[in-house]
């Protein structure tokens, strides 16, 4: 078990306000949680390394939900604990299956939780916990005290952010409708998550955002699904891997040779970059989301993978009025970088609904 480790944005000095939220990013390589208040303030944060298997992974899950309660104290009121895991998500029942690189080839991993805990269990596929935990940062509506995500004011300071000028002019951001916000993960894979007025969209099959394999790109390079031309074939880390091999961080070597004038270096740099611009107009034409978060390893690029995409944007703008009228760069966000994004959209995912769920997902006490 690694030490506890405070995260500088936690909050420890305040006390603790309502209900407390656990969520708990279970990933390939690490299991990371954190523990927020009812007013949205980080109390504590732990990280453990990932032992595979169903056992394995539900015993350091617990070991970590006791763990980040140790530091939170004994005036917490109701605890609920949000879990995301890779796989596909069975999120009304709590079951995973096909978490491959956990070692999970199926799991009730939300009711078992609950029933060692006592606790509400809610498990999500870690992308859309990602995309909820980005969202509510692009709405600046965590660790600022007496806001929500619901509340109006929140949703004023999310407008008044969307209609700053942008570098181009006034931000293009929808001011009707729903709010929608799209975050696209980029890392060893592509997926998409939808949040729509602060909820994951799950869609009929759980399917939804799953946009690494629509099979458009011209390459036609192999893909693991089966199909050729896979969006993740060109735009994902596995992709920048790959097309740009044999460095540890493919991407910003990529864009640092690329700029020096590197001729194969400037070809796979447009390979990537239209791949993901493709990735984000196909969001932004399905979805129309207010805001496009880019996330995930290769989003940790920074400010030359956002330049990148707006320059591949900025192409196709300049051949349709259409495209152009969308003002998509103007939509773009980085997810924040210093942030356990993943972790938070788990917590923030842990408390909704926590009264109306099976009981086999419903704790009573945790066992003290
Ligand atoms: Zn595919």
């Amino acid at each position: 078990m690694a030490a506890s480790t405070p995260h500088p944005e936690a909050d420890t000095d305040s006390v603790q306000a309502g209900p407390i939220s656990l969520g708990i990013d279970i990933g390939g390589t690490k299991i990371e949680g954190v523990a927020i208040d009812g007013d949205k303030r980080l109390l504590a944060c732990h990280r453990i390394p990932t032992r595979k298997g169903n056992q394995a992974v539900h015993d350091d899950t617990v070991t970590l939900i006791h763990h980040l309660l140790d530091p939170v104290g004994l005036n917490r009121g109701p605890v609920t604990v949000g879990l995301g895991i890779p796989g596909r998500v069975d999120a009304n029942h709590g079951i995973v299956d096909d978490a491959v690189n956990l070692g999970i080839r199926h799991m009730a991993l939300g009711p078992a939780v609950a029933k060692t805990t006592g606790l509400p269990v809610r498990v999500e596929n870690d992308v859309n916990i990602a995309a909820l935990g980005a969202a509510s940062q692009a709405d600046n509506t965590l660790i600022a005290p007496g806001t929500t995500p619901h509340s109006e004011a929140a949703r004023d300071q999310a407008r008044r952010s969307a209609s700053e000028p942008g570098r181009d002019g006034p931000r293009a951001l929808p001011d009707q409708g729903d709010h929608v916000v799209a975050f696209i993960n980029l890392g060893t894979g592509l997926a998409a998550g939808i949040i729509r007025e602060g909820r994951i969209e799950h869609g009929a099959s759980g399917a939804i955002g799953e946009i690494g394999h629509i099979s458009v790109d011209a390459h036609q390079f192999p893909c693991k699904c089966g199909q050729c031309g896979c969006l993740e074939t060109v735009a994902s880390g596995a992709a920048v891997e790959t097309l740009w091999p044999g460095i540890a961080h493919p991407l910003p070597d990529l864009i640092a040779q690329a700029s020096k004038g590197n001729q194969h270096a400037k070809e796979v740099q447009d390979i990537i970059g239209h791949g993901i611009a493709l990735a984000v107009q196909i969001v932004a034409l399905a979805i129309d989301p207010a805001v496009i978060i880019l996330g995930g390893g290769m989003s940790k690029t920074g400010q030359p993978l956002l330049d990148l995409v707006t320059e591949h944007l900025n192409k196709s703008a300049a051949c349709s009025h259409f495209i152009a009228s969308l003002r998509l760069p103007d939509r773009l966000r980085l997810a924040p970088a210093d942030l356990p994004i993943a972790a938070i959209g788990a917590a923030l995912a842990g408390r909704m609904d926590a009264d109306s769920r099976p009981s086999e997902l419903i704790g009573k006490e945790i066992a003290s």
